[in-house]
């Protein structure tokens, strides 16, 4: 059985692409079970080796909102006596100034901003208005480039949002745009409900690119809870967009609930970037099977389709 598919490009699609390996945060803080900072460490010295050239490490958010990541310094220090210099160059997510200054005193270089696109989830997960997030994420943006770091930016909800239905293009262009503005250099569009499909991917793309923006400064952001995440991942490519977020093993979000929000997974993306003969860098195998020894930790499969048909075969 081969554990690699046959390799069939597609006339028209990047020839390559960056996958944005969120695993180690967006993942695991939706876990249940605190995981020990070794097995973190373990976990993102692992995905970089697995050849993953961006592996967004932790976020400094405050321990009352995720005690999941409340290790993030404690895990930071870890990596950097392991990996050196390198270490400074993994991002982490700074929910506001004092997520910032932990991340200046570690001397990290990229960190990344949370904002929403719906007036319901800026309310319920930031405090803030859809209107007035905007005011605590600038002096954020604005320290950590004055500090020399880049700073991305999430946009959650860019597709549907649970309290308010489907979310209206413009709005999310809208939002966007504005945390561009505010110096952003990539933006990251989140279907944190996993409702997107082929055709509102397409339409979301093309209202930033009408916008101004250009597509290169755009990241996709899919969860695959109805099955359509590599769908959309096509519909990205078809768009010209070049960098995908994904979790190794498809973490983050419990796989059992009625409401599972399974992140991308990133075996599966690779499978299909690998197929079309895009180059991504990444070695299929050595995620699988990080992702195989991350479920034992877990102690539950990985919801992976990929991992499940190839977690075995080489054992
Ligand atoms: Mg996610």
């Amino acid at each position: 059985m081969s554990t690699l598919p046959m390799v069939v490009p597609e006339p028209g699609l990047p020839g390559a692409v960056t996958i944005y390996e969120v695993g180690p945060r967006d993942g695991l803080q939706n876990e249940k079970e605190a995981v020990p900072t070794a097995t973190k460490a373990a976990f993102v010295k692992r995905l970089i080796g697995a050849g993953l050239p961006v592996v967004e490490a932790t976020s400094f958010v405050h321990p009352r909102w995720v005690p999941q990541l409340a290790d993030a310094a404690e895990l930071m220090g870890a990596l950097t006596a392991d990996l050196g210099e390198s270490a400074r160059n993994l991002p982490v997510l700074v929910p506001n100034e004092r997520g910032l200054d932990r991340a200046v005193e570690l001397g990290l270089r990229h960190v990344a901003v949370f904002a929403s696109s719906t007036e319901t989830f800026a309310q319920k997960n930031l405090n803030r208005s859809l209107d007035t997030q905007f005011e605590m994420f600038a002096p954020t943006i604005t320290r950590a480039l004055a500090e020399g770091m880049d700073v991305r930016g999430y946009l959650s909800m860019c597709f549907g949002d649970p309290w308010e239905g489907p979310v209206p293009v413009d709005q999310v262009v809208a939002a966007g745009t504005r945390l561009l503005d505010l110096g952003v250099g990539q933006l990251s569009l989140g279907d944190t409900i996993g409702v997107a499909t082929a055709g509102h991917v397409r339409a979301l793309v093309a209202g930033f690119v009408a916008a101004g923006v250009p597509v290169e400064r755009l990241a996709l952001h899919f969860h695959d809870t109805y099955g359509q995440a590599l769908t959309n991942v096509h519909a990205g490519l078809q768009s010209g967009v070049t960098t995908y977020d994904a979790s190794a093993g498809g973490l983050g979000g419990c796989p059992y609930a009625k409401s599972a929000t399974g992140n991308l997974a990133t075996e599966d993306l690779v499978w299909f970037l690998t197929g079309l003969g895009i180059e991504h860098g990444v070695d299929l195998a050595s995620v699988v099977e990080t992702s195989v020894w991350m479920a034992g930790e877990l102690g539950r499969p990985s919801p992976s389709a990929v991992v499940r048909a190839l977690g075995s075969a080489g054992s």
